[in-house]
Formats: C-alpha cells, sequence, structure tokens
C-alpha cells in the first residue's frame, strides 16, 4: 500500500515565484531561496494541507520523507496500542532502512531512534529504552527544547529503573541549557522539575526561579504567587497553556488584527 499522500506531485511543478510570502524578505535577492533551508534556490513546491511553500529539491525529498514517516505512524500507533512493540521497532526499523537514501539531514534517523526510546519505554523495557535514549542523544540538537525534550525522556526512564536522584539531574541538567528564544517553551516543561523533584522529596531548587520568569514574561504575565515555587511554576503552565507567546503576539501586532498589541 502506498503511504504517501503527497506522492510525487510536487516534483515536476511550475516554478511560481511567490506573490506575497509574509516573511521573504527579497528585495536584495535575485533568486528565491528555499524556505527551508534558506541556502539553496527555491525551485519545487511543496505543498502540505493547509499551505505550500517553494523549496530546494534536497528539502523537498527530506519533507516527503517527513510526512511519509508521520503518516506511517498511523498504523503504527494502532500496533503499540496492542501492545505489539516488536511489529512497531521492526517497522521503524525497516522504515528507516528503506528511507535511509532520502534522510539528508539525518531527521529519520533521529526520529527513528526518539522513537525507538518511546516505544521501549512504553513497552516497560526501561533498559533497552535507556540505550535507546542515549543513541537519539548522540544526533546533534536542533534546538533547546530538543535537547528539554529529550532530557525530560532521559529522565523519566532513569526514574523508572529506581534511580530518582540521577533523574533530577539529568533533567536539571538539560534544562540548564537556555536560549531567550524558546523561553515561550519553558511553562510547558516547568512540571519536570516538580514532578523529579518531587520524586526525591525535595522542593524545586530557587535558582530556577528566573528561568520560570523568563517563561512568564513571554506570556507578559506576572509570575504566580503560591505556597512554594514548585506550586508557582505548576500555575504559570497552566495559565498560559494556549496562551499566545511574545512572538505570536508579535506577528499578529504585524500581520493580522490591525490593533496592535493590544487585545482584539
Ligand atoms: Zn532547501
Amino acid at each position: 500500500m502506498a503511504l504517501s499522500k503527497v506522492s510525487a506531485a510536487g516534483l515536476e511543478t511550475e516554478l511560481n515565484p511567490m506573490q506575497e510570502g509574509d516573511d521573504m524578505p527579497s528585495a536584495d535577492e535575485p533568486h528565491q531561496l528555499c524556505w527551508f533551508c534558506h541556502k539553496k534556490p527555491a525551485t519545487h513546491t511543496h505543498t502540505q494541507t493547509n499551505f505550500s511553500e517553494m523549496v530546494c529539491a534536497t528539502c523537498l525529498d527530506r519533507l516527503q520523507v517527513q510526512h511519509d514517516y508521520e503518516h506511517a505512524w498511523l498504523h503504527f500507533l494502532e500496533l503499540e496500542n496492542e501492545e505489539r512493540y516488536d511489529e512497531v521497532l521492526a517497522g521503524i526499523d525497516a522504515f528507516l532502512e528503506a528511507n535511509r537514501h532520502r534522510d539528508h539531514d539525518q531527521w529519520l534517523a533521529r526520529s527513528v531512534a526518539m522513537s525507538r526510546s518511546m516505544v521501549l519505554f512504553e513497552a516497560g523495557r526501561y533498559a533497552e529504552a535507556d540505550e535507546a535514549c542515549d543513541a537519539w542523544g548522540r544526533f546533534p540538537f536542533d534546538n533547546v527544547t530538543d535537547r528539554w525534550f529529550h532530557g525530560s525522556a532521559k529522565a523519566q526512564i532513569v526514574h523508572a529503573l529506581g534511580r530518582p536522584q540521577e533523574a533530577l539531574a539529568i533533567f536539571e541538567e538539560a534544562f540548564s541549557h537556555q536560549d531567550p528564544r524558546y523561553d515561550s517553551s519553558i511553562p510547558y516543561y516547568l512540571h519536570w522539575l516538580v514532578d523529579f523533584s518531587d520524586a526525591v522529596g525535595q522542593p524545586v531548587d530557587e535558582k530556577w526561579r528566573r528561568v520560570a520568569e523568563a517563561g512568564a514574561v513571554d506570556f507578559a504575565v506576572e509570575m504566580p504567587v503560591r505556597g512554594s515555587l514548585g506550586e508557582s511554576m505548576l500555575a504559570l503552565a497552566e495559565m498560559t497553556q494556549g496562551m499566545p507567546s511574545k512572538r505570536e503576539r508579535e506577528w499578529k501586532a504585524k500581520h493580522g488584527g490591525g490593533t496592535g498589541e493590544g487585545e482584539p
């Protein structure tokens, strides 16, 4: 059965110069650059459900691999729900082997490594999950949130292996890598500090207060005052859920609504 919904339809397409690309500065660029890598000239149209962008041939291939893998997971998820973990693992490995030649930036290899770790964790095979998680961590991280996500997964495994102190240390190390561009993701990860600190009977270390506050600033809210730092963090995570981040507010102020920074 064909997995690809995108199929080859995007391979031979018209070279549409983008007419009204929102954030595509073009004044001093003779050729439009690929939307995805920003390096090579854009020569192909990549279409997804709600948008299409001009990309280079390599990135088109890479984006189709991602789409195909995500689509394949519809089937893997069914197997996982039926606890047929070995079939999931065999399936994702086979997918990688069949598509390795299209994996131009190792997105697929890294994703499969991550999937292996998560499936093995789900299966309760923690020692194997731990190994797979380390293999996943040997791929470079795209940004700090990738690192936080990996750290939270690794810490959960180590916690499940009965080493809660180490789990806390692992997550704290990952979360110590901060980048202001990703401050809006901070609130979402705070509960891990609370959970892993709870597990060893410790309050959340005060050193994390300024990180939580940076998350609050991004959402333009005051840090909620509660009985402990951990409770304040959980309250912040709850109140910022679904709120627009600084970047989203700025984008909207520039492009939409026209009401500037205020409420619509
Ligand atoms: Zn490209």
